[in-house]
């Protein structure tokens, strides 16, 4: 089911969060809509639908509203909610995507957007040059007159590199060609990739959105309405939807999205400011920091620094193994973006795939996810932490 601009057409994002596609069930007054926990709906005579839906692969409203609400996320036209963030891009991929077309996308880009692409679309005759992102010559040069679409990642994982999505998105589309945004790491609340000239949106509401480390799901948001047709074709035809019940807690997560990313923002801050004068610590990727090559482009480009820490220790290897498994309070698990701080040691998990690969990440490098906890507690897990190496 196609989304609906909401009635609640508020131009603040926080009010948009909360209401978006959110209605109170007519019914009931039930002030959260129910999760509509059904495979199939009743028919009124052959092909009689009750508020268009038939089958929940191909619609159920509990999807609908979150649809509706990722959409007012981002500004866009339409929202398609996914199984996962893979699901969606694999999705998008192979709406946008014919063989023998080719792909320029970062050299730091998410490890599985890489292999989605290099190994699973690679097989059907997608090409792909990774390039970095922050050199927009370099990013020109790799275009080709196959290339269909531009694949921006900002901030980068696990770097952090922030790249100018208004001008990548004019580059992009000299050559005609299509301008994704893998939005994840900042979230709508901080970066609106649409606003910048973006074409897409992709995200793993797994992450932000969903917020809380409990669901996983993805999705694609775009105003283009032939593109729209084609990914919804898709999502009906392969199947990869979101679930009543993930769909419902993704909603959820979402109507605190703004207070959450400000905490995260305000947390990683001073969490990064405290790691930047630590001996042990040669490195702070954080684009808060004014030492940050793409601090001034954040400043612009977003409306707040976000929740995710990468460091070197001066150490090595070693160090960063220690320091990963020493945190307590941090949590040593993949994944990011949820209300508790999470620490990654890349090399060997996240990015364990892009090893051998130009995507690799070095053995000292250290991801933290800053949760929503008190600052306190955070500065001292990571004090304890150091004190150890
Ligand atoms: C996690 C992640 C994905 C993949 O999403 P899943 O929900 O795990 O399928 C894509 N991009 C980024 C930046 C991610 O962090």
């Amino acid at each position: 089911m196609t989304s609906s601009a909401s009635p609640t057409d508020s131009d603040a994002f926080a009010t948009r969060a909360i209401h978006a596609g959110q209605h109170f069930d007519p019914t009931t007054g039930a002030v959260i809509p129910p999760i509509y926990q059904s495979s199939t709906f009743v028919q009124d005579g052959i092909g009689g639908l009750r508020g268009g839906y038939e089958y929940s692969r191909g619609g159920n409203p509990t999807r609908t509203a979150l649809e509706t609400q990722l959409a007012a996320l981002e500004g866009a036209a339409h929202g398609l909610s996914f199984a996962s963030g893979l699901a969606a891009e694999d999705a998008l991929l192979r709406a946008a995507l014919a063989p023998g077309d080719h792909v320029v996308l970062g050299n730091d880009a998410y490890g599985g957007t890489y292999r989605l692409i290099n190994r699973i679309h690679g097989a059907w005759g997608i090409r792909n040059t990774p390039v970095d992102l922050t050199d927009l010559a370099a990013v020109e040069a790799a275009i080709e007159s196959g290339t269909k679409i531009l694949w921006v990642e900002t901030p980068s994982n696990p770097l952090m590199a922030v790249s100018d999505i208004a001008a990548l998105a004019a580059l992009g589309h000299r050559y005609g060609i299509l301008v994704v945004v893998d939005n994840t790491f900042a979230s709508p609340a901080l970066q609106q990739p649409l606003a910048l000239g973006a074409d897409v949106v992709v995200h793993s509401t797994t992450k932000y959105l969903g917020g809380h480390s409990d669901v996983i799901g993805g999705a694609v948001v775009l105003n283009d309405d032939d593109l729209h047709d084609k990914i919804r074709f898709i999502q009906f035809a392969a199947g990869a939807v979101s679930a009543p019940m993930d769909a419902f807690l993704t909603a959820r997560g979402i109507k605190t999205l703004d207070v959450r990313m400000q905490r995260h923002s305000a947390n990683a801050y001073a969490i990064a400011s405290y790691l930047q004068g630590h001996t042990a610590v040669e490195r702070v990727y954080y684009p808060g920091l004014e030492t940050h090559p793409g601090h001034e482009l954040a400043a612009r480009q977003m409306s707040g620094f976000g929740g995710m820490i990468s460091l070197a220790l001066s150490g090595g290897e070693p160090a960063a193994r220690r320091f990963a498994e020493s945190m307590r309070l941090f949590q040593l698990a993949e994944s990011l973006g949820g209300v508790e701080s999470l620490v990654n040691y890349p090399s060997e998990m996240t990015h364990a795939s892009v090893r051998g690969t130009e995507l690799e990440v070095a053995p000292n490098i250290v991801r933290l996810s800053v949760g929503i906890e008190d600052v306190a507690d955070l500065l001292a897990d990571v004090e304890q932490a150091l004190a150890r190496l």
